[in-house]
């Protein structure tokens, strides 16, 4: 192979890899690779940092094999080298150490994610006093502590929180925040370094407090849920803090019934979507931190028609505060309206008809759609309608009287299954779960 087709060869393992990993991650790894030389029996890249490098090895072994020289054990042909701001002075390059088992991969804290920008509501309470009563006594309350929760809803703001809280409360005590790729990445090179002793030791000794973030990239590596299992389980008998969030309870995560079951030995809590007065705070909230003041009526306008998620209304409000700096405008309803315009629709599109809701409703409850219209009165229909019902009231913007026509029944009906759901969501966990994941489907 000669030097340009190794070249060739790299340009097209990065269009390959482009095709299978998101842009942002295709930016942050993949584009500052270079190819500092090549010969047909090996290739020299230059990296940013050691995590370019491992991120390329465990990421695309095998594929790197397919596009690149490989080694006789079959390992891809790649020296690395890193290309340090001090190299670029220096023309000799400083050849890839190997990692040193300190310098780990945790994560920066987002100096906003903290308790007192975290409006709490009647969905997020819990999980917000479970926060804190962790960091107030780490290793002595709860332990794991388990948050779960959809996309958006403050599980990783929540987790950030209660770093900075330890950080400043109890200086001694060494917190580690991680998102689980990077801990199964480490994992996976401390087996195949054959450190696994000293990985742990590291965490034996080293840490203190670890928050590990979506603990649902652990599905499906079966071979890392043992390792992962002993050191949750030496962390723990050491009295040091675990807390650990996903999109999904841990009963239903694809898992072994051990590791859930571990996970299970704290507490385990629950983010919900939060309610219109709190998704009102929350907009006025991040507009102040902006330095924004967004009126009651026009904030109460936005939370009625964003309701997804809290990631949701955060961009909103971004965007409100550039197009008024932008524009120099005050914000009232009609440059809301304006500004907004593709979220708002969006976000009615998806809301629009009782069909929907009834389908999403049937899926969940596993009965047909055309039963749910009809007069069929089991228990279990019963209870589908006046749930689809109380998701048509709180969803679509319609006279409750169109609303109920839709359904065949009178508005007073209507308004009484509304009720009725309204005030089961209240204690009723499961039932708080089953109507979040038909909004979801919708
Ligand atoms: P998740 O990890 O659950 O996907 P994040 O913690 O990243 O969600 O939250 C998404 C955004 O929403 C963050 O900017 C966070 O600050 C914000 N957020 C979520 N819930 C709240 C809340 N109750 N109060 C203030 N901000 C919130
Ligand atoms: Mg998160």
């Amino acid at each position: 192979m000669q030097a340009c087709e190794i070249s060739d060869g790299w340009t097209q393992f990065l269009e390959y890899a482009k095709s299978r990993c998101s842009l942002a991650a295709f930016g942050n790894w993949l584009a500052p690779i270079k190819v500092f030389n090549s010969t047909p029996e090996e290739v020299v890249l230059l990296v940013p940092n050691i995590f370019v490098k491992e991120y390329l090895l465990t990421n695309y072994k095998k594929d790197l094999c397919a596009f690149l020289p490989v080694y006789a054990d079959g390992e891809p042909a790649i020296q690395f080298m890193v290309d340090s701001p001090k190299a670029a002075s220096n023309p000799v390059l400083q050849p890839l150490k190997e990692p040193v088992i300190e310098e780990k991969r945790s994560v920066k804290l987002n100096k906003n994610y903290r308790f007192e920008n975290f409006i709490e509501g009647p969905t997020n309470q819990f999980v917000k006093s479970a926060g804190m009563g962790v960091a107030a006594r780490p290793g002595q309350s709860y332990n794991p502590l388990f948050i779960w929760g959809g996309v958006g809803l403050g599980k990783t703001h929540i987790l950030h929180s209660i770093g900075h809280y330890i950080n400043e409360n109890h200086k001694k005590l060494k917190v580690q925040c991680i998102t689980t790729e990077a801990f199964i990445n480490e994992l996976v090179d401390s087996l195949r370094n054959k450190s696994i002793e000293k990985l742990k030791q590291y965490y034996r000794s080293e840490v203190d407090v670890l928050l590990v973030d979506d603990i649902q990239f652990l599905q499906n590596r079966l071979n890392f849920e043992e390792e992962f299992i002993h050191m949750i389980e030496d962390l723990i008998n050491q009295n040091k803090q675990i807390v650990i969030t996903s999109d999904t309870r841990p009963d239903q995560l694809k898992i072994s019934a051990r590791l859930a079951g571990r996970l299970e030995w704290g507490l385990v809590a629950h983010l919900g979507v939060p309610e219109l007065e709190t998704r009102v705070a929350i907009i006025q909230s991040k507009a102040e931190l902006k330095g924004l003041d967004i009126p009651g009526p026009v904030a109460f306008f936005m939370a009625e028609r964003i309701h997804l998620n809290v990631r949701q209304l955060e961009g909103a409000v971004n965007k409100l505060c550039a197009e008024c700096r932008l524009m120099n405008m005050n914000i009232n309803l009609e440059v809301v309206e304006k500004a907004l315009k593709d979220m708002l629709q969006i976000t009615l599109a998806a809301s629009v008809s009782v069909e929907q809701i009834l389908k999403a409703v049937a899926i969940v409850f596993q009965v047909r759609v055309s039963d749910l219209k009809g007069s069929c009165r089991t228990q279990k229909l019963a209870f589908a309608r006046q749930i689809a019902m109380y998701l048509a009231k709180k969803i679509i913007k319609q006279p409750l009287t169109i609303l109920a026509a839709s359904f065949c029944k009178t508005h007073s009906t209507l308004i009484y299954a509304a009720e009725r759901i309204e005030n089961l969501l209240k204690t009723d966990e499961d039932l708080r779960d089953q109507v979040e994941i038909i909004m979801r489907n919708i």
